[in-house]
């Protein structure tokens, strides 16, 4: 649901090592003559000279399309003089000269591609989507020439191998750590032919994850169950029925037939709503089958070739398989250490699964209209929906109006105030690319400047969907000044209408806090480097503990107050609310688990190219004793996040962050949730740090000891009863 768009690379900062100064690198003269004439022939491109506004926002207001090509243009070629001075260098290689300058490189370049990425997702054309599709390959070229510069890499190498005498800051050794380790998984350390082989396996893989995408995307578009007799719509809401006669039309079937489909929004109420309970297993086991249907659009060979040649470059690599090479750089660090966590969720998990799978047993057998027999997994949504009704009665609309999109960000702004003495300046007159973004200074409390901060809340036509978090520029410093930071937030909330303001759902309002969590480690960040290395299982700590504050009584009487009447929220649907969120969590963690738990076996197994798939993925299952009334969230089939996505040893991400999160949280709950000392400790100890040191090393600095899962159990009612 959230999208987190945070570059990896982005920013500035300048050593000033005084005695290596005379070693520094510098640039050609041709290429300064290069960037010279290109400057000359780009007059009116705003890219090409100094921005002369306010904190340096891009000057939106004169930025044109056709000025992106010549300046990415631009930038490559700079980069690449810059890269090319480092190489040329006869000084012998120093931390100053290559580690600190390589990463100094490129400014011109990420100015440019902010300001693209950020109009790409946002507010894209046909045009900038031509363009992104030009330059992308050229974008992914520039990046390997200097990627397997070998050089370049002999210079970085020289550097690292000297690291423990260099007496290096805490700042420095992370960054040439990590510099050094991004060539190595590259396969600077490979011979010739390892490299040619590591090029064809990326190729190969490259291709297979297009491949079996697709195949999903196909699957999910072939499967109709076309409804052609009204009683076969039992149990089904207006709402519902209305969307698949739309569907239905659009699909050029006949008047009187209603469309669903295996895609989520259409699959999803028709298995909550549906009375009809083989109609529900046709939908759902079609669902479930998805690549697995011995047809052209079948996974299991390519899901066992990719598992396969994943091996391969692992081992290529050095690494005994491919989520230790993966994991390597999370925080977790090695597949031991997730199977161990996953494993100590899962107890509780099944527990509670297995407690609410017996309810909902029990209420299926009480059903006349569900005839005898033992529950399945199309029928888990039907029988929660009306447990779910019959012990909350909660009603979205009634929520809505105590969430007026406006009050929601003066709220979130409140808590920024209480926590971190943070105030938002509205800055109406400074550029924006459509009128309906917002841009906020933020100041310190001594009212010293701390960043910019943008919001563009509604979907319109050339927005992505989604909600993100994304930068224009990324703190750094350049002769030991901050160069501050224009964060940006963009989401694709609920419209006003002509009688009301946008009125947020509560999953809106979440997704808000979520979104502005991630502002805030960008807004607060102090690396000198332009750098950044997060581990992927920490980058939600930011913005999930965010989420915590949400529905605190103490925040909602700030901010939630109706939009007409300006009355606070009631406390008895604020205590529905907060009852109604662990309902069916049993269900929401099995089935997450046990997809993290399979993604995890694929990545590990030690002769993955040659397994039976439905034997792997049984025996997977059968080892943790998931109940048969749940599917894993994904089969291997159409996992498309570990098979055609960046998640491959990674579904656990989202938990692990939880786990952060949650017990961070507590450190609040423990003294006060507005406490400003503890919130002092967090943004010093890891928004302030954040992709700069080793996460486990910061978080240990702010809670004083390794998180526990303890705080993620309670937070999601799992604890074990003893
Ligand atoms: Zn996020």
């Amino acid at each position: 649901m959230i999208l987190l768009f945070i570059g990896l690379v982005v920013v500035f900062a300048t050593v000033s090592c005084k005695s290596d100064d005379a070693k520094m690198p510098e640039i050609t003269k041709e290429a300064m003559a290069a960037a010279d004439a290109a400057v000359a022939a780009n007059p009116d491109n705003p890219f090409f000279k100094p921005y002369g506004t306010p904190f340096g926002v891009p000057p939106f207001d004169k930025i044109k399309t056709e000025h992106f090509l010549p300046a990415i243009q631009e930038g490559i070629r700079r980069e690449q003089a810059e890269v090319d001075a480092i190489v040329a260098l006869k000084a012998k290689p120093t931390f100053a000269n290559t580690v600190a300058a390589l990463d100094h490189t490129g400014i011109f370049l990420s100015d440019v591609t902010s300001v693209f990425g950020t109009l790409q997702g946002a507010l894209t054309t046909k045009e900038l989507q031509a363009l992104a599709r030009q330059t992308a390959p050229m974008l992914a070229a520039h990046s390997d020439n200097i990627g397997l510069d070998p050089k370049l890499f002999e210079r970085v190498k020289a550097v690292y191998d000297r690291r423990a005498t260099l007496d290096l800051g805490r700042e420095e050794l992370f960054l040439l750590e990590n510099t050094y380790k991004d060539f190595v998984r590259g396969g600077a350390l490979l011979d010739e032919a390892q490299k040619a082989r590591l090029r064809e396996l990326n190729q190969e893989l490259s291709l297979l994850s297009v491949k079996f995408g697709e195949n999903v995307l196909g699957e999910t578009n072939a499967f109709q169950l076309v409804i052609g007799d009204k009683a076969d719509l039992a149990g089904l809401p207006p709402s519902v029925v209305a969307m698949a006669a739309a569907a239905a039309k659009q699909a050029g079937l006949a008047d009187g037939r209603w469309l669903f489909t295996i895609h989520v929004p259409s699959m999803t109420p028709f298995l909550t709503y549906s009375e009809r309970r083989p109609l529900r297993e046709k939908l759902h086991r079609a669902y479930f089958m998805k690549g697995d249907n011995d047809n052209e659009l079948d996974n299991k060979e390519n899901l066992r070739q990719i598992a396969a040649l994943r091996l391969e470059k692992a081992k290529l690599l050095g690494y005994p398989n491919h989520a230790a090479f993966v994991l390597e750089k999370n925080m977790a660090k090695t597949p031991e250490k997730v199977n161990e966590f996953l494993a100590q969720l899962w107890e509780p998990t099944l527990v509670k699964a297995r407690e609410e799978a017996a309810a909902l047993q029990a209420l299926m057998d009480r059903d006349p209209k569900a005839g005898k027999g033992e529950l399945g997994s199309w029928d888990w949504w039907y029988y929660t929906e009306k447990l779910r009704q019959e012990k909350y009665a909660l009603d979205d609309s009634a929520l809505r109006p105590y969430f007026k999109i406006d009050n929601v960000r003066d709220g979130i702004f409140a808590l920024c105030d209480k926590l971190y003495g943070l105030k938002f300046i509205a800055k109406p007159e400074l550029p924006r690319y459509h009128p309906d973004v917002q841009v906020f200074e933020v100041q310190e409390a001594d009212g010293s400047h701390l960043g910019v901060l943008t919001m563009d809340f509604h979907p319109r036509p050339s927005k992505r969907s989604g909600a993100w978090s994304g930068g224009l520029r990324r703190a750094y410093y350049e002769q030991g000044v901050r160069v501050p930071p224009i964060s940006t937030i963009t989401c694709n909330f609920t419209l006003p209408t002509a009688d009301a303001p946008a009125l947020l759902s509560v999953d809106e309002v979440e997704t808000f806090f979520h979104e502005f969590g991630h502002s805030l480690a960008t807004l607060f960040s102090q690396g000198r480097y332009r750098s950044r290395t997060i581990a992927r299982d920490s980058v939600e700590l930011p913005s999930q503990i965010m989420e915590h504050w949400v529905l605190e009584p103490e925040l909602l009487a700030v901010y939630a107050k109706h939009y007409q009447t300006g009355e606070p929220i009631p406390a008895d649907l604020v205590e529905k609310l907060e009852k109604s969120s662990l309902f069916n969590q049993g269900f929401i963690t099995s089935e997450y688990l046990a997809a993290c738990i399979l993604d995890m076996a694929w990545h590990t197994a030690a002769d993955p190219g040659s397994v039976d798939v439905r034997m792997f993925e049984q025996e997977a299952m059968d080892k943790i004793g998931l109940i048969r009334a749940i599917m894993p969230r994904y089969r291997s089939t159409y996992f498309s996040h570990i098979f055609s996505g960046g998640y491959s040893a990674g579904y656990y991400n989202y938990i692990w962050s939880e786990i952060l999160d949650c017990d961070a949280y507590e450190a609040f709950e423990e003294k006060g949730i507005f406490d400003r000392e503890t919130a002092t400790s967090f943004r010093k100890n890891i928004l302030e740090p954040f992709g700069t040191e080793d996460m486990m090393t910061q978080y240990v600095r702010f809670r004083g000891a390794e998180p526990k899962i303890d705080g993620l159990l309670r937070n999601r009612g799992l604890e074990v009863k003893k």
